[in-house]
């Protein structure tokens, strides 16, 4: 028997559930703060919101962005101000998805997608340039041959992890909108803030629902109690 008592153990498995999924064809939903690969992002009228600042690039731990500001020229301004970032890349090599990025730039022009599906056999596919990162007219991810775009309106959402910093850490400002207008996909809804669970009447943040925070609707539930 004893030589069978393997196959006992793979008999008794065939009748449990699965618990394995068909990956990459089913991906399981990502968490909304998840940090993917950058896009570069734009206003609604097609301007660049990068302005060459270099925040980012020092902000950065692994020093994996490399920014260069010029002039907006006067005839062909690339962004709404003085300045745009007229080199800008990011060593994938290097990057550890942190966001610290993200939180530093005064202007939302970087922001992370979901896409973490992707992997280069060169090094200079790993250098993602402007021509990579700045997103299509239509507000979305330039796919690249290497990345693995199955789940497009998934990966195509930016991570709503954002800027720390920003006005969401009071909570005066938890529900408002603070975002800028974005190519292809308007205005955000607003932020939840950090100190507690924002959510509209209908259970799904929205931009011009009444927001209900979590601790005052149990307030409310105790004091009908
Ligand atoms: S996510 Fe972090 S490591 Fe990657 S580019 Fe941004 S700051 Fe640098
Ligand atoms: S992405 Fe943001 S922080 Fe970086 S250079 Fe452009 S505007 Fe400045």
């Amino acid at each position: 028997m004893g030589r069978f008592a393997g196959f006992a153990v793979t008999f008794k498995q065939m009748f449990k559930p699965r618990v394995t999924g068909f990956y990459p064809r089913e991906k399981r939903p990502k968490p909304p703060r998840f940090h993917g690969r950058h896009v570069l992002n734009r206003y609604e009228d097609g301007m660049e919101k990068c302005i060459g600042c270099e925040l980012c690039a020092g902000v950065c731990p692994a020093k994996c962005i490399y920014v260069r500001g010029a002039d907006n020229p006067t005839d062909a301004p690339v962004s709404p101000g003085e300045r745009y970032g007229f080199v800008y890349e990011i060593n994938y090599l290097r990057c550890i998805h942190c966001d610290l990025c993200v939180e530093a730039c005064p202007t939302e022009a970087i922001t992370e997608s979901k896409l973490f599906e992707f992997s280069f056999s060169n090094r200079e596919d790993a250098i993602y340039t402007k021509r990579e990162l700045v997103v299509d007219d239509e507000g979305r991810a330039r796919r690249q041959p290497w990345e693995l775009w199955l789940d497009e309106s998934e990966n195509d959402n930016n991570s709503e992890w954002m800027r720390a910093t920003s006005s969401a850490g009071a909570a005066a400002y938890e529900g408002r909108v603070n975002w800028s207008g974005e190519l292809g996909y308007g205005v955000r809804s607003p932020e939840r803030g950090q100190s507690g669970i924002m959510r509209s009447a209908s259970g799904m943040t929205a931009p011009d629902e009444p927001v209900v925070r979590v601790d005052e609707e149990a307030a409310d539930e105790g004091s009908r109690n």
